[in-house]
């Protein structure tokens, strides 16, 4: 059943890389609250934290919130970085941190988790690479996670960033429009 699951992941991952980069990524914008949408994604992810003995933490921002984006794709991306949270920290928490700027939400996904060396920092979101190969084997995944990110994000005129520190752990932020 495992083993379907990975082969059904990695399709659905290749489907959306191929969508993407022959420009088929159809995107569809509205407001929506960010705070509602975060907490039903938090809600998904805390069993899959709690194996891990991980804590998933969440403060909402004000209440009432709303964004600007593909709602869909915004899911996606949380998926994404929160399965790399998760899997790649095994001691600690997540916490999800939203700060309000003038224009703009900031969105961060910050964790206590193994970190990322330094000269891996800016090839992490092309396709196909992962840090550690016998790592990263252990725990599964293809290394297209990141590049479907880092294009979501590209499309709502934003940018992801990653700071890291090995043995500490890392965050990735991007910007939203309020
Ligand atoms: P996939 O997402 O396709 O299942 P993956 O998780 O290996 O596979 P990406 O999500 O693209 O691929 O991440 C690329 C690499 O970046 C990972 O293999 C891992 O080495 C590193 N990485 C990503 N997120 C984190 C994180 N939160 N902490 C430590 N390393 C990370
Ligand atoms: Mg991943």
């Amino acid at each position: 059943n495992q083993n379907t699951v990975n082969l059904s992941n990695l399709l659905n991952d290749l489907i959306d890389i191929s969508m993407i980069e022959s420009g088929e990524m159809r995107m569809s914008y509205r407001y929506f609250d960010i705070n509602i949408f975060i907490q039903s994604i938090v809600n998904e992810f805390v069993p899959m934290a709690g194996e891990k003995n991980i804590k998933l933490i969440f403060n909402p921002a004000k209440e009432g919130l709303q964004v600007f984006g593909d709602k869909d794709k915004i899911r996606q991306v949380f998926v994404n970085l929160l399965q790399n949270a998760i899997k790649y920290t095994d001691e600690g928490s997540i916490e999800i941190l939203l700060v309000e700027e003038k224009k703009f939400l900031n969105i961060s996904v910050k964790d206590t988790g193994i970190g990322i060396p330094e000269e891996d920092l800016n090839r992490i979101f092309e396709r196909f690479y992962r840090v550690d190969k016998a790592r990263s084997r252990a725990v599964g995944g293809t290394g297209l996670g990141l590049a479907i990110v880092k294009h979501i994000i590209e499309a709502h005129n934003s940018k992801i960033i990653v700071r890291s520190k090995q043995g500490e752990g890392s965050t990735f932020s991007f910007k939203l429009k309020k």
